[in-house]
């Protein structure tokens, strides 16, 4: 079966080689040539355009940074809309505004185009691994079709509710991750001006209630200080800008995302955007004029 694949970049590039491994046929597209080319190495057919992909494919993949890149991708000029026939299906990957999924789904439905939106979980360690947790949103009898073809890029694909609901639950994993990294960079600031190597405070700490996955995955990256992306603060801005106009859309007060938005803010005016969200360590050892290093 032939699968368009459109956005290449950190984790669209492990999905879509995935797919290949697992037999599917990928035509790709990505404005980044470096990036279109790693995956036409791995096998894909590269296509011109997203017009040029929805031409070809009855099922689109698209993975791309936020709401306005999706926009241009699917109805803008030379995009999938131009090229898509009734029938196809697209499956939106990308973490946008679980309002833009909506008004998305309603564009394509005029061109009768299925739309389901289907951010993931796991980052790129997850995405090579095939091991991703998708958020699902959309009718669930499209849900249904291309359950196959999620689960070869995750662990799990749960189906969360209508178009949008995806995106929803994707934002809700967002403030966590981002509330859980800024609690373990003061925690562990704390514990490194007093004195205690943090190696010996993770090793303590992470089999008890505080474990988390977030501790798992970026403790070793603070102590090593080794900022190297991963999931790019910029990202995670996006993320909680858009949480923050969802919240504040249905009547949800953020006060803590609130306050870990400022120090991302602070990061990104430092040029700190392009390094990984484990970066908010940085924000504390600023403030404190102390490394958390082993
Ligand atoms: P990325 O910036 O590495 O990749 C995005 C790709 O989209 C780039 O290759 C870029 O060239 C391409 N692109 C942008 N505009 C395009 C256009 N008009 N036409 C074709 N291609 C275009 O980003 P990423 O880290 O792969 O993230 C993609 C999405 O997945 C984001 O929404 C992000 O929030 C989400 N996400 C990322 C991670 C992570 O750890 N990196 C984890 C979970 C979810």
């Amino acid at each position: 079966m032939k699968i368009g694949f459109i956005g290449l970049g950190i984790m669209g590039k492990p999905m879509a080689k995935n797919l290949l491994k697992a037999g599917y046929e990928i035509v790709a597209y990505d404005v980044m040539k470096d990036n279109l080319d790693d995956v036409t190495k791995a096998g894909a057919i590269p296509a011109a355009s997203s017009k040029a992909v929805a031409e070809e494919c009855k099922i689109i993949i698209t993975m791309l940074p936020n709401s306005p890149h999706v926009k241009t991708v699917v109805l803008g000029e030379n995009g999938v809309l131009e090229g898509a026939k009734e029938g196809t299906i697209l499956v939106d990957m990308s973490s946008i505004a679980p309002l833009a999924s909506q008004e998305i789904c309603k564009a394509c439905a005029e061109k009768g185009v299925k739309m389901i939106d289907a951010p993931v979980s796991g980052g790129e360690p997850k995405a090579i691994d095939g091991t991703l947790s998708i958020m699902a949103g959309g009718d669930k009898t499209v849900f249904d079709e291309v359950y196959d073809i999620l689960m070869v890029m995750g662990a799990s694909a749960v189906h969360c509710g209508d178009i949008g609901a995806g995106n929803t639950t994707k934002l809700a994993n967002q403030v966590i991750v981002a509330l859980n990294i800024a609690a373990v960079s003061e925690a562990f600031m704390l514990s490194t001006k007093a004195g205690v190597d943090p190696i010996k405070v993770f090793d303590a700490i992470k089999g008890g209630l505080a474990g988390s996955t977030v501790m798992n995955a970026k403790v070793p990256m603070i102590t090593e200080g080794n900022f190297k992306p991963g999931f790019k603060i910029d990202l995670h801005i996006k993320d909680l800008s858009n949480a923050l106009d969802t919240g504040h859309g249905v009547g949800a007060p953020l006060p803590l995302t609130s306050l870990v938005m400022e120090m991302l803010q602070t990061l990104h005016a430092d040029g700190h955007g392009q390094d990984d969200h484990s970066g908010i360590a940085m924000y504390y050892e600023k403030l404190a004029g102390t490394e958390i290093r082993k």
